[in-house]
This record gives C-alpha cells, sequence and structure tokens, in this order.
C-alpha cells in the first residue's frame, strides 16, 4: 500500500474500537477494525461488517476482495488459514526479527506476508484512503506487518488493568452473529489469565517501539476525558489536521458517528449518530476488592509505569 498505515497495539477492552472509529472521522482515514480478522470472522464465518451486512454482502469488502485478488473467490481460504495458524504465532512472528534468510519455514512466512500486503494495499484502494487503522492490537501481528514492508505506524493505547481486567470479565453478547450462532458470547478470562495477556501483550507493544517503528502512547482514561486532547495527540501522530467540527464535537465529548466498514472489534462498532464519550470507571465501584488487589499486584510494574498508581497513596 502507498499511503500509512496505523496500527493500534496493545490489548482488548481499551477502547481501541472507539479510537478506530474517531480517527476515521478525518479526511482520508479508513477506519477498519479489526484486520487481522478478516479471513476467520470475515470470509469464513461471514459475521457482520460494521455497516450491518454480512461480510460476503457488504459492498465495500466486495471492492477490497476485487483491488486486492481480483475478487475474493481467488483465494484459497484453506491455504490462508493454515498460512495464518501457522506463522501468526507469537514465537513466529519475534522470529521475524531475524534477517530473512535466517528465519525458520521462510517459503510460508513469505506466502503469508504477500497476502497480507495485497489485503492492506487493497483496503487503502478500496477505501481510496491515505492512512489505514488497523485496530488488531496484538503487537506480535504488527511484526508481521512490518516484515511486510508496512511500516506501521504504532499507536499504542492503554488502560488500568483493573478496568481491563473487569471488561474481561462481564459477559457479553457478540451481535455480530454468525449463522445459527445469533447469542455467541465475548471471550472472557479468569484474573489471573486476563493480568498474564495484559502484561505480555503491553510489554511486546513496547517491543514495536524499540525496534524502531514510530510509536505513541495514549491512555485510553485520558482520551475519554478529555477527548479532544487525547485525538490531537493521535491526529499530530498522523500527520493530520482534525477537522474543525470534529474538535468541536470532542469538546463537547460528543461526537457523529456514521456507517463504518469495521472487519471486527467491540460491538460499539454498529452504533451510528451522536455517541457520548464517557469515561468509564464502573470498575472502581463493581470490582470485587480481591479481585482489585490480585490485578493491582500482579500488573504492578506497568500500572506504575503508566501512572495508574503511585507509590505514595495507590491509584
Ligand atoms: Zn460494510
Amino acid at each position: 500500500m502507498t499511503g500509512e498505515l496505523i496500527f493500534i497495539a496493545g490489548w482488548g477492552r481499551s477502547g481501541s474500537t472507539l479510537l478506530d472509529r474517531l480517527l476515521g472521522r478525518v479526511d482520508g482515514v479508513m477506519p477498519a477494525g479489526e484486520l487481522r480478522e478478516v479471513w476467520e470472522r470475515g470470509l469464513v464465518q461471514d459475521r457482520l461488517c460494521g455497516c450491518g451486512e454480512r461480510f460476503s454482502d457488504c459492498a465495500f469488502w466486495g471492492k477490497v476482495g476485487e483491488a486486492a485478488f481480483g475478487g475474493w473467490e481467488h483465494v484459497d481460504i484453506a491455504r490462508v488459514s493454515e498460512l495464518r495458524a501457522s506463522v501468526d504465532r507469537p514465537w513466529t512472528a519475534l522470529t521475524l526479527l531475524l534477517p530473512p534468510r535466517l528465519r525458520p519455514r521462510r517459503a510460508q512466512v513469505d506466502e503469508y506476508l504477500a497476502v497480507l500486503r495485497d489485503l492492506y494495499a487493497g483496503v487503502a484502494a478500496a477505501a481510496n484512503a491515505d492512512v489505514v487503522v488497523d485496530s488488531s492490537k496484538i503487537p506480535t501481528y504488527c511484526l508481521l506487518l512490518r516484515a511486510a514492508g508496512l511500516r506501521p505506524r504504532v499507536l499504542h493505547l492503554v488502560r488500568d488493568a483493573r478496568g481491563v481486567v473487569f471488561s474481561w470479565q462481564k459477559t457479553v453478547a457478540r451481535p455480530d452473529g454468525a449463522e445459527g450462532t445469533e447469542t455467541d458470547l465475548m471471550l472472557r478470562y479468569g484474573t489471573a489469565e486476563a493480568c498474564a495477556r495484559y502484561v505480555t501483550y503491553n510489554v511486546l507493544a513496547h517491543l514495536l517501539r524499540v525496534v524502531g517503528l514510530p510509536y505513541v502512547r495514549l491512555r485510553y482514561e485520558d482520551l475519554a476525558a478529555q477527548p479532544a486532547v487525547g485525538m490531537a495527540a493521535a491526529a499530530g501522530f498522523l500527520s493530520k489536521r482534525l477537522p474543525p467540527e470534529l474538535m468541536d464535537e470532542l469538546r463537547r465529548a460528543e461526537v457523529k458517528l456514521g456507517v463504518d466498514h469495521t472487519v471486527d472489534g467491540n460491538p460499539m462498532r454498529f452504533e451510528v449518530g451522536a455517541i457520548p464519550i464517557r469515561p468509564d470507571g464502573r470498575w472502581r465501584r463493581d470490582l470485587a476488592p480481591r479481585t482489585r488487589i490480585a490485578v493491582t499486584a500482579l500488573t504492578a510494574p506497568l500500572l506504575f509505569r503508566y501512572g495508574y498508581v503511585r507509590l505514595r497513596g495507590a491509584r
């Protein structure tokens, strides 16, 4: 692809769908949702696009398939799923930091990287966008995009681990059901599992900066409390100006969102119209004290680093 690729890195339940869609209000920016999931949730499961159509019925994704592969029917989805399963894994992705000749399974890796290059070029072309925002978050996947030559710029979105874990423990129905599974639920994690993932994904997001990718960190809480300030920082990173009407809406903390063709993400990707932006601090009231103590202990180094706890007077 010729334009810029913004990669929202970190872990789920940190407000990445909101950030993706807010960026999508800027001219020339395509908020694509979680592109990593286009194969499984799009092509295989035919879930709903953010526009409300099934993936296979959405005209935008039809254009992407056309631009990228001359039509989705030319994609051997069984082969791509197999490649994804073997290449898009944490350890394999980390081997991409080696020089190409030293990489294990080089032919497979190269084949998958070529597919990714075509996909992202197709998204940019179909949207006629000069910036594509990918909210896939998983940092090792971003290493694949880097190895594919897509030059991702990393927007690392962090959130207080206690809010993240609280959110992962709620029961949330998926509103994008595949045929016959309309009531399936979003994934849930227990406390230790969720903390391990929080630490791993955020530490790996720091690695993206270490390997030389352009990087900026944004806290969900700051974005939600002062959307105009948070978005100005994000837009500066994109070298884009925010339109004045969007700045006004951000200052009022209520933005108008239209239809976005997001491929996966939080259920808020389907919301259209005037959307209020408010920090979600329910965990402060509703997270069980024992869980709160456990999460604080298990994620303490990052909570300090991001300024969520201080040495004197925690929080
Ligand atoms: Zn759509």
